[in-house]
């Protein structure tokens, strides 16, 4: 068979051709809140573009959307340049998979890395909230992990995050990264009123947060009931220094009044991390936002310091997928009713 620098021409061709798909979808997902593709076929693509270039690695180029986080942002909003990188996260689709993640860990930390934090993937949008001496001063959006919309205006408008943090602790300067999310009953509700005015409705509740956050007019945003959870910090100066456990982190948030999940649980091995993972597999709907699954953490900052990042994601986390629900019963009901 004809190859390219010992790639096979087919292999090529199936790449180049992938990873086109890839990023119109990532365009059409990221920039403009309206996929045209389900997530379970972008990521069957995702992962033959990544069984492709682990079989040629020549294919894995610094470009290749196995390699990057989110799209590039649209023009409408400021660009921001984030203090500190946003990553995306790594999957796990079954016990397997999270045990490898654990093995590497602890062969790369050479000693056990428990505790973990587990908590829940929250399915919104990444938020990153700078906070100048207790006052809010600016938030972004993910974007391409570099650089991210300015959405400060829209933002202030989130009932939920404080404006000026409590405490006289409060550091310099503290980047709190978190989900921004509607409500499941919000995005039925905001569904139907889209209908109802002849408008195309969301796909899904992390599409519409998207949508409602990334309006021109903050007027809009401030009625979409948009709630946010911290789940990282990222720069931390001054005041008090930050607790050394993720656990501890999100205590201190709550203390400046930050909105921290009551749902995370620190437990001490793999069986407990899959107890967590079953528990919320079977609960999956009992919470007000969507989930699409549960994310373990190292607990331990130190740890997580020393394992770092690879290009797209930090290797001390991992996100645990649940399979994507065939339908979204409440959406149909929708579409019905029209
Ligand atoms: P992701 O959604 O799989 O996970 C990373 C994100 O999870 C983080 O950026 C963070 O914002 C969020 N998160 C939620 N709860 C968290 C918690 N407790 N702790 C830490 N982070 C938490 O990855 P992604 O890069 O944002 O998106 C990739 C996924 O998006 C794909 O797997 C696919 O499902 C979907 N996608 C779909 C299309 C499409 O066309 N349908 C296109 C692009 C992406």
């Amino acid at each position: 068979t004809a190859e390219v620098e010992g790639v096979p021409v087919a292999a090529l061709e199936r790449h180049a051709e992938l990873a086109e798909l890839a990023e119109e979808a990532n365009w059409r997902y990221y920039v403009l809140d309206a996929p045209t593709v389900s997530d379970a076929e972008y990521d069957t693509w995702m992962r033959e573009l990544r069984a492709l270039e682990e079989a040629h690695p020549s294919l894995q180029t610094p470009d290749s959307p196995t390699q990057k986080v989110g799209a590039p942002i649209s023009t409408d909003f400021t660009p921001v340049r984030h203090l500190r990188r946003l990553e995306s996260l790594d999957n796990a689709f079954n016990d397997a998979d999270l045990a490898a993640w654990q093995a590497r860990a602890e062969r790369l930390l050479e000693r056990d890395p428990a505790p973990y934090l587990c908590e829940l993937k929250i399915d919104g949008l990444a938020i990153a909230l700078v906070y100048e001496k207790g006052r809010l001063v600016r938030a972004a959006t993910r974007g391409d992990g570099r650089v991210g919309d300015d959405v400060t205006a829209n933002v202030r408008t989130i009932a939920n995050i404080p404006h000026r943090l409590e405490g006289d602790d409060v550091p310099d300067v503290l980047e709190v990264r978190g989900e921004i999310y509607l409500t499941v009953e919000g995005f039925v509700k905001l569904n139907e009123q889209l209908v109802a005015a002849g408008k195309p409705p969301f796909a899904n509740p992390r599409n519409s947060a998207a949508g409602s956050l990334r309006q021109k007019d903050p007027r809009v945003t401030a009625q979409r009931d948009l709630k946010m959870i911290c789940h990282g910090v990222g720069p931390w100066e001054g005041g008090t220094p930050p607790p050394a456990t993720q656990s501890g982190i999100y205590e201190r948030l709550r203390a400046f009044g930050l909105p921290v999940s009551d749902l995370f649980q620190v437990v001490g091995s793999l069986t407990e991390i899959g107890e967590f993972v079953e528990n919320y597999r079977q609960h999956r709907h009992d919470t007000e936002y969507e989930i699409d699954g549960v994310v373990v953490k190292l607990d331990r900052i130190e740890l997580q310091r020393q394992l770092g990042s690879t290009s797209r994601a930090p290797r001390w986390a991992i996100a645990f997928k649940y399979p994507p629900e065939e339908v979204n019963t409440k959406l149909i009901d929708i579409h019905v009713g029209v």
